[in-house]
């Protein structure tokens, strides 16, 4: 069947907001061509998971190909778009243009290094499969190394971990790396003196996880001091040279391990674009997730800047799944000549892990710390990943690691 007559909806990136954008569209008079630079959708927030040897790469990532095998209206094309003209409506990919009628710009964001480029250089980042699985091989390379290193002061700075930034994935790194020296490091390195580890959590504002509720921010440094976690608040890093971490007191901590978490910004591609930006380079969007003066490009997820009752809207899945659905839903009215709806961030609640079985969780109002919160955590996270033979994969690993302390996921891979 021909079908060319039909609008052409490009949306660019399979994240959590443009998967929502593409399923939203299913059934509909329209051909949709959805781009990503990887073959897969990933589930970003158990990205740490990874990095601590607790989950595969394939266990938090999907192929696109795959989610999207039964929807007939939907192309996809791997490839990295390199521009993008809002006037004569196309986007460059791999030297070709692609045109459109519609477009959604979901390309999510990248990390921000705030300037440090000997951190960008010498540092770990989480942000996806490759930097978490470098920081994985790396950190294992680190235990492989001290088990070897006859002098005290090299193996205690091999065994130093440094995480910059407390926010929820700094907290969530630092727990669940704590517990894994702990419980299983231990017994893999009977002669290695896991005393002299040590996991580093610096913030430079004066809590942790800040935008969450007072008695949460409380218990997740309780949860994370009883983890042997060393947190110091306002601390602000002046440097870090792959050896040594400066502290703007002048102070240094020797470490072959600093993992960055404190920041994301705009991708590549939109910091070229001639549209008017916000903080860390994300586009102002008009409340219907349009793009000002382009009212057939929408704009969602990480990479979209809107704020509502005069803060700007987090850089998190929830806000980018549901914005996703909207912008579906809003091209659909515009093709029916129906006016657009504006959005309204529906928020489900606050959730943090810390460790094996404390988490901290705020949901219908009531918060919760604890065992009961990290339940909630392991239960939403598991009925929010794609693909049912993930969930039980993650299901059967989680299960195993609580119950026998045990990451299964140890290897070193070369590069
Ligand atoms: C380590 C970590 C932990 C997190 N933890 C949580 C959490 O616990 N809870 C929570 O709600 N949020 C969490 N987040 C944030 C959450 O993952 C993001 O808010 C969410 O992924 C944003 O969705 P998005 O669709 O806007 O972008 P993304 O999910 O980042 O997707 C963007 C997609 O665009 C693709 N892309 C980028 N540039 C191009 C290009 N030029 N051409 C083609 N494709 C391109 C990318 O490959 C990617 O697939 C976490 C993020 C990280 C990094």
């Amino acid at each position: 069947m021909n079908t060319n007559h039909l609008p052409h909806i490009v949306i660019v990136g399979a994240g959590f907001a443009g998967l929502e954008a593409a399923r939203g569209l299913a059934n509909a008079p329209v051909r949709i061509t959805l781009i990503d630079k990887n073959n897969h959708h990933l589930f970003q927030p158990l990205l740490y998971q990874v990095a601590i040897a607790g989950l595969l790469p394939s266990q938090i990532a999907q192929p696109v190909r795959t989610i999207f095998r039964k929807q007939k209206n939907l192309t996809f094309q791997m490839g990295e778009v390199s521009a993008i003209d809002f006037d004569e409506k196309y986007v460059k990919l791999n030297g070709s243009v692609i045109a459109y009628d519609y477009l959604v710009v979901a390309v999510g964001g990248r990390t921000n290094f705030f300037g440090f480029d000997t951190i960008e250089k010498d540092g770990f980042q989480l942000k996806d499969l490759e930097t978490a699985v470098r920081t994985r091989n790396h950190m294992l390379d680190m235990f492989e190394e001290a088990s070897h290193e006859a002098d005290a002061e090299k193996r205690k700075a091999l065994l130093t971990f440094v995480i910059v930034g407390g926010g929820p994935t700094g907290v969530e790194t630092a727990g669940a790396l704590a517990e894994l020296i702990s419980h299983v490091m231990v017994k893999d390195y009977p002669h290695l003196m896991l005393s002299d580890a040590h996991v580093v959590l610096l913030e430079a504002g004066a809590s942790l996880i800040s935008s969450y509720p007072d008695e949460l921010r409380k218990a997740t440094s309780k949860l994370l001091k009883q983890k042997n976690v060393d947190i110091r608040l306002n601390t602000k890093l002046e440097n870090y040279n792959g050896q040594q971490v400066t502290l703007a007191d002048g102070s240094h901590i020797e470490t072959r391990t600093l993992i960055w978490t404190a920041g994301v910004k705009a991708t590549h591609v939109v910091e070229e674009l001639g549209v008017e930006k916000a903080s860390a380079g994300r586009i102002r969007i008009l409340p219907t997730l349009q793009l000002p003066q382009h009212p057939e490009t929408f704009v969602v997820g990480d990479t979209a800047f809107l704020e509502e009752n005069g803060q700007p809207l987090p850089m998190i899945s929830t806000v980018a799944i549901q914005q996703g659905v909207l912008a579906a839903k809003n091209i659909r009215r515009m093709m029916d000549n129906k006016a657009l709806e504006s959005f309204h961030y529906k928020d489900p609640g606050l959730l943090a892990t810390i460790g094996r079985n404390a988490a901290v969780a705020r949901i219908f109002g009531i918060s919760f710390s604890g065992f009961i919160a990290w339940v909630i955590w392991v239960f939403l996270h598991i009925y929010r990943i794609i693909g049912f033979r993930n969930r039980i994969i993650i299901m059967f690993n989680w299960a195993w690691d609580y119950l026998f302390y045990d990451n299964q996921v140890r290897l070193i891979t070369k590069e």
